[in-house]
């Protein structure tokens, strides 16, 4: 069946509507009509099948027939902050599979070495849209503004593991055995470097606010490589 995505605000009741861009490719491209059934999700965790009641101009008005909480969502709620990078597209690919793998947020962060890059956010809310759908889950990975390195690490007492992969320090463990000394963590956030890696400095300071550096293995992964990679570990393995 069709997966569609509705604003939470648009669910009232019995009732919930489609309207926008979702509203087109019902009609116009599927060519859905009244009595068809849907699949519907409100990006916040609830997934609805619904059956159309009335179309209208540019809104799909349907009865909900079934409410479903956290299909298909991870238990574990995992963010990632990850360096912009020079090509925008790597950071489309790591938010488009980020979200076919589970990942609860995506923060992208401008660190020291970070080259800067012309990403649009927009875009990149559209591409998590896009993979929730693909992917059949009932949560849209929120996707911020751009952050500096110094703000995510200052605001992520909420998590309560914080990892840092990093190749090249001796303190990286490898991250199968953090995570089993970690099993209880229900939330994490996970920090990975521009193509030029993290500064001592920036190393320093986030081990002051209590992140784990983490090894992926043996070879150097690119940034989004990397960010994939560990979310795999964390979400699988939790
Ligand atoms: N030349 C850089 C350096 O020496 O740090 C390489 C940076 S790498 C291309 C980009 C980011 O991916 C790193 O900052 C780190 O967060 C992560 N990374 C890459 N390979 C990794 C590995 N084997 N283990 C842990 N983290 C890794």
């Amino acid at each position: 069946m069709e997966y569609f995505y509705v604003d939470p605000s648009d669910v009232q009741g019995p009732v919930l509507i489609i309207r926008g861009d979702e509203f087109k490719h019902l009609v116009r491209v599927l060519r859905k009509r009244v009595g068809d059934h849907v699949m519907v999700t409100d990006g916040k965790d609830t997934q609805f099948e619904a059956v159309i009641h009335a179309l209208r101009e540019g809104e799909a008005e349907c009865e909900i027939l079934d409410v479903q909480r956290g299909v298909n969502e991870p238990k574990i709620h995992v963010t990632l902050a990850v360096s912009l990078l020079k090509n925008p597209a790597r950071i489309d690919f790591l938010v488009e599979k980020g979200t076919e793998l589970g990942v609860r947020a995506i923060i992208p962060m401008v660190c020291e070495r970070t080259i800067p890059s012309h990403e649009k956010h927009a875009r990149l809310e559209k591409i998590a849209l896009s993979a929730m759908k693909q992917s059949g889950r009932s949560f849209l990975p929120n996707v911020s503004m751009l952050s500096s390195f110094e703000a995510v690490v200052n605001n992520a007492e909420e998590y309560a593991l914080r990892l840092i992969p990093h190749e090249k320090t001796e303190q990286s463990h490898f991250v199968g055995s953090v995570l089993k000394h970690h099993a209880q963590a229900k939330s994490v956030l996970i920090m990975v470097g521009p193509e030029g890696g993290f500064t001592d400095e920036e190393l320093a300071l986030a081990s002051d606010r209590g992140f784990v550096p983490i090894s992926l293995g043996p070879r150097r992964l690119r940034t989004e490589t990397a960010a994939l990679s560990a979310l795999t570990w964390v979400v699988g393995g939790m």
